[in-house]
């Protein structure tokens, strides 16, 4: 990436002037806080954070940025997972988001809710459910992720089966464009086919071809009942026969089926007596089921009989019987993501393949994960009901970076081949931006590459947002 000189004065105090009230920061003190991701691994001093309140703001800087060819970054919560947010080394302005965060209208009648991108994803969810919907995205870090950065992610998490991933819920998006103009396709209709569908480029799209500052999201019905279940098998494979099972005879009552092998389960045992072997005895693979309705329904003897029909695969199982017992099994799952590395760095993938065959790729990917590493620990686990599945890979205590990150690649690359064999995705989740770009760019076919830069080229053409993510940095682009 090129280096770019740190801003002039005269365009410092240029932003200064377009960011009332505190909205540039330029002191280091200040900057800390936007300087390093969720993950601890990605380290980005930015050459100032801007931070707008408003999209007249926000398109004022980016008229600004465009005409002096200023390098920027936007950046929501800090918890995406390929090192996309934080300031390159060849310097950039971060745009933090996070004084956009108003709520500007929830409607129960069109099930819809319009939200501004700098807002933290609990709080729209909460807003929501106060109108008695649901705003079904859900996952680890909602309490700090940005409805922007969920949009530029295209964020997944543990409803996906149910309800989609991100771009199946945005109904319209307000966007500010490289060059400062504003595209506003920001409406609540359910069903509109003038043109092109023009959000769809936005999200997804890391950042790379505008910068979302507000979102329209889609609504549902709040379930008044919530069923949660872990039961234990003998293997992956009788995990995808019981959800094979669970998708027929639960239908779309069915909200989260989350898979979690045992490494993953004494992770969490590690916590103390707080958290003991959650069932009578170990099993080689976990899974975590939800369902969840409206009140006609009578799901907790739905979910009893259902378990009750899958006996011949189960070999044991608890209910929760209050909400309160059925947060505590999901805490399984969330205090294994928290401390898998042991405070320390660690491989993480987040590949998917197709249901039909994620039981034999884990069998496969394991496999030869341990016959290249076996000094490696894999921990497995995933919404598999999506065919997605983390295979992540601590390294052995007190090894060195340079070893570490030697046996990352070498992890990764025997994994990602596994995954090209059964026709997967090297990023089903995360997305691509920095860390697996040289992944996604080894197996990108020439036309898809060439539509892809065309596109960013469309959107972007001085390649002052987020050079460098997706694909790779523009070579040529003369910054001042
Ligand atoms: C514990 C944990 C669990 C997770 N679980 C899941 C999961 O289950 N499913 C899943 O899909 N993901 C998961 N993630 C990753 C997920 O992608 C992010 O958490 C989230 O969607 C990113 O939001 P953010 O506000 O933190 O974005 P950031 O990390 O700040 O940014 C992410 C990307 O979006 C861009 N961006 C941010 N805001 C904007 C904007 N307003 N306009 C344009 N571009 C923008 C950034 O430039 C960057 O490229 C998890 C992460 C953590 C830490």
């Amino acid at each position: 990436m090129n280096a770019v000189p740190p801003p002039s004065a005269s365009q410092i105090a240029a932003l200064a002037g377009l960011l009332p009230n505190g909205g540039l920061l330029t002191e280091e003190v200040d900057l800390a806080r936007y300087s390093r991701d969720w993950s601890g691994d990605h380290f980005g001093r930015p050459l100032a954070v801007a931070r707008p309140s408003s999209v007249e703001e926000m398109s004022a800087l980016m008229r600004f940025c465009h005409a002096e060819r200023i390098p920027v970054v936007p950046q929501g919560g800090l918890t995406g997972l390929v090192g996309a947010a934080v300031a390159a080394d060849g310097g950039e302005i971060v745009i933090s988001l996070e004084r956009m965060n108003k709520i500007r209208s929830i409607s129960p009648i069109d099930f819809a809710m319009v939200v501004e991108a700098g807002c933290i994803l609990e709080d729209a969810k909460r807003e929501a459910e106060a109108s008695d919907c649901l705003l079904p995205i859900t996952f680890g870090a909602q309490g700090s992720c940005r409805i922007g950065g969920n949009v530029a992610t295209n964020a997944g998490g543990f409803n996906v089966l149910r309800y989609g991933m991100t771009r199946d819920l945005v109904l319209g998006l307000e966007v500010v464009l490289a060059d400062g103009r504003i595209w506003n396709g920001l409406k609540v209709l359910r069903k509109d086919n003038r043109g092109y569908d023009l959000k769809q480029i936005f999200i997804g799209s890391e950042g790379t071809l505008g910068i979302v500052t507000a979102a329209a999201l889609k609504l549902f019905p709040k379930p008044t009942q919530i069923e949660t279940a872990l039961v234990g098998l003998r293997s992956v494979e009788d995990a995808m026969a019981l959800y094979a099972r669970a998708r027929r005879d639960c239908s779309d009552l069915l909200t989260a089926f989350e898979l979690i092998l045992r490494v993953g389960i004494q992770i969490t045992m590690r916590e103390g007596k707080d958290f003991p072997d959650p069932l009578s005895q170990p099993y080689p693979a976990y899974v975590l089921i939800e369902v969840s309705s409206g009140g006609l329904i009578d799901l907790s003897n739905m979910l009893l009989g259902f378990l009750g029909s899958v006996e011949d695969i189960v070999e044991d199982g608890v209910i929760a019987s209050t909400r309160a017992q059925g947060e505590r099994l999901w805490l399984y799952r969330e205090i294994m993501v928290e401390r898998q590395g042991r405070g320390g760095r660690y491989l993480r993938t987040d590949v998917s393949v197709p249901i039909s065959r994620l039981a034999d790729f884990v069998t496969d990917a394991l496999a030869a994960l341990e016959k290249a590493r076996p000094d490696a620990l894999a921990v497995t686990y995933g919404h598999v009901g999506d065919g997605n599945i983390h295979l992540n890979v601590v390294p052995p205590e007190g090894m060195g970076i340079e070893a570490m990150e030697h046996l990352f690649e070498q992890a990764e690359a025997e994994i990602f081949t596994v995954v090209d064999r059964y026709g997967g995705s090297i990023s089903a989740e995360h997305g691509i931006g920095r860390v697996k770009q040289k992944a996604f760019l080894e197996r990108i076919d020439p036309v898809t590459l060439d539509l892809a830069a065309g596109i960013k080229d469309a959107f972007d053409p001085r390649h002052i947002l987020s050079n460098g993510r997706i694909l790779a940095p523009a070579a040529a682009v003369d910054y001042r």
